[in-house]
């Protein structure tokens, strides 16, 4: 079974205009949006249950925008016994020619348990995504336009396909989404698909995360001899000892591929980097370098430092470059064979890192001395702790509850006189945790209490270290 290909023929003529796929559960109001879009009544309606349908192309116009829209209403549901997986498969293939995809949701329904398989099946195709919550017309669809940010697809454009409003707000995003397609760098499209659809994709053009069976990134970034050479030797040694030379290490990679306790780790190894690039530059200008390339890469990087001389300018520098970039950041502290009095070091240590590094506070700091090989374990669980707090994913209704209790026991300033009201939170993405804030005055909430937020959420929902963003939004 499956769908007949659309006929070749009227369409041939408008290659050259994009194609806009709309996508999502059945009943969202994507024929009644594809209608609007087209014009005329092109859509067929149809209610039986289980007939499957062409997908329904059209000549849309929105403003000056000309492109094609495509509606695949049915094939969500073409086969009454279909499973999640056969109507993803359905839709999936549809989306294949798309350029952009216009993904629905019901904003009076909120986000259910189906809009999140589309919303897979949209982020999949790796097109840049414009979330529309439709049925917005009126107060009955507020609850859902919030809810949606919960998707990770950015920011929804609440319309209402049936009355015709937000159309003018649909018509920039397609036509932002439009001006990006067609530049023919792909590591630029992929940097403009993260900004898009708010989903990290990595150099092979995968996005991040979808994955559980994908290897772990790390990488040890840090000054020159702070040991990063001394400790990923230790560490690869370690392993080979314990799984034989045939666990497909290849030392002169710029990566690694590794398993450690059980769990697949690609390690960055930019010592191994340097060597290979052969560049004469200053080695501290290198070091720089390293750690960007090293956060591109790694979901977790290591800065290492020497615990004989910590936090110098340029340990800083890197791991601020770590926390700015949203990645998760471990703390080695090494050559701590070399360190005398340890525990009153290491109290001196967590002050000033948190003193330095207050944007990451409660960051891990792990002890360790690639020479003697003490304290390796305890990095790696460390970096399996900040990559699951950094994978943390908070409920709605959790993370509203926390707010009003905040909100009471310690309220926004009035500002001028007028209260400042903080109306609903979500989590809109992980990796590192977003939240959005919506609020009857986003410029008015002072930075100070939006850290306070940020140290709060830190602080009850167990996130030290990582790199918490919040963003505070309009509640119109
Ligand atoms: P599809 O299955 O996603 O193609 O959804 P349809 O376009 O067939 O619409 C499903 C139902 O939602 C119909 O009863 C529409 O009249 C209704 N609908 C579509 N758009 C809107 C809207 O903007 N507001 C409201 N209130 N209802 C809408
Ligand atoms: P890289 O430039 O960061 O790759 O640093 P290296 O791994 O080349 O190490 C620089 C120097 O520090 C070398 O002389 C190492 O032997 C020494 N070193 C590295 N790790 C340790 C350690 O844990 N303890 C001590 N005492 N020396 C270390």
């Amino acid at each position: 079974m499956g769908f007949r290909q659309s006929s070749a023929g009227p369409m041939d003529t408008e290659q050259m205009t994009p194609l806009v796929a709309i996508v999502g559960r059945p009943n969202v109001g994507k024929s009644t949006l594809f209608n609007r879009l087209v014009g005329k009544k092109l859509a067929l309606v149809d209610d039986t249950p289980g007939v499957t349908r062409d997908r329904r192309m059209g000549e849309a116009r929105l403003g000056d925008l000309r492109f094609r829209a495509m509606d695949t209403a049915g094939l969500e549901d073409a086969d009454p016994a279909s499973l999640a997986g056969r109507m993803r498969a359905q839709t999936e293939a549809a989306l294949a020619d798309a350029d952009v995809i216009l993904f629905v949701i019901d904003a009076r329904a909120g986000v259910v348990q189906q809009d999140e398989h589309f919303a897979d099946v949209a982020r999949r195709s790796q097109r840049p995504v414009i979330l529309v919550t439709n049925k917005a017309e009126g107060r009955a669809g507020e609850g859902g336009i919030y809810e949606s940010f919960s998707l990770g697809l950015g920011d929804p454009v609440p319309i209402s396909a049936e009355h015709g409003e937000g159309m003018a707000d649909l018509y920039e995003a397609l036509r932002q989404a439009f001006e990006k397609l067609g530049r023919d760098n792909p590591e630029e499209d992929d940097l403009i698909d993260e900004a898009i659809t708010g989903v990290e994709i990595d150099e092979d053009g995968n996005t991040i995360g979808d994955d559980p069976l994908r290897p772990l990134r790390i990488a040890v970034a840090g000054r020159p001899n702070a040991g990063k050479s001394t400790l990923i030797n230790a560490l690869i040694g370690e392993e080979r000892l314990l799984t034989g030379p045939e666990a497909g290490i290849t030392r002169d990679a710029i990566t690694v591929d590794w398993v450690w306790g059980g769990r697949e780790v690609k390690l960055f190894d930019t010592a191994g980097m340097r060597r290979k690039a052969r560049v004469q530059e200053k080695l501290e200008k290198l070091s720089v370098a390293d750690g960007l390339r090293a956060v591109k890469f790694a979901e977790i990087v290591v800065v290492l430092l020497d615990a004989t001389i910590p936090f110098e300018k340029q340990d800083l520098h890197i791991a601020d470059l770590v926390i700015r970039e949203g990645r998760g950041l471990v703390i080695g502290l090494n050559k701590w064979d070399l360190i005398e009095d340890r525990s009153a070091k290491l109290r001196e240590l967590r002050e000033e890192a948190d003193r330095l590094l207050p944007q990451a506070r409660g960051m891990p700091l792990v002890t360790l001395s690639g020479l003697t090989g003490q304290g390796l374990d305890r990095l790696m669980d460390a970096c399996v702790k900040a990559y699951d707090l950094w994978n943390t994913r908070i409920s709605t209704g959790r993370l509203n509850r926390w707010m009003s209790a905040l909100i009471e026991h310690h309220p926004p300033p009035a500002v001028s006189g007028r209260r400042l009201k903080l109306r609903y939170m979500t989590q809109a993405k992980t990796r590192p945790p977003h939240f959005v804030v919506f609020c009857t005055r986003p410029d008015a909430v002072p930075e100070s209490y939006q850290r306070y937020m940020v140290n709060g959420l830190r602080e009850t929902f167990e996130m030290p270290g990582v790199p918490i963003r919040l963003h505070v939004k309009s509640s119109g």
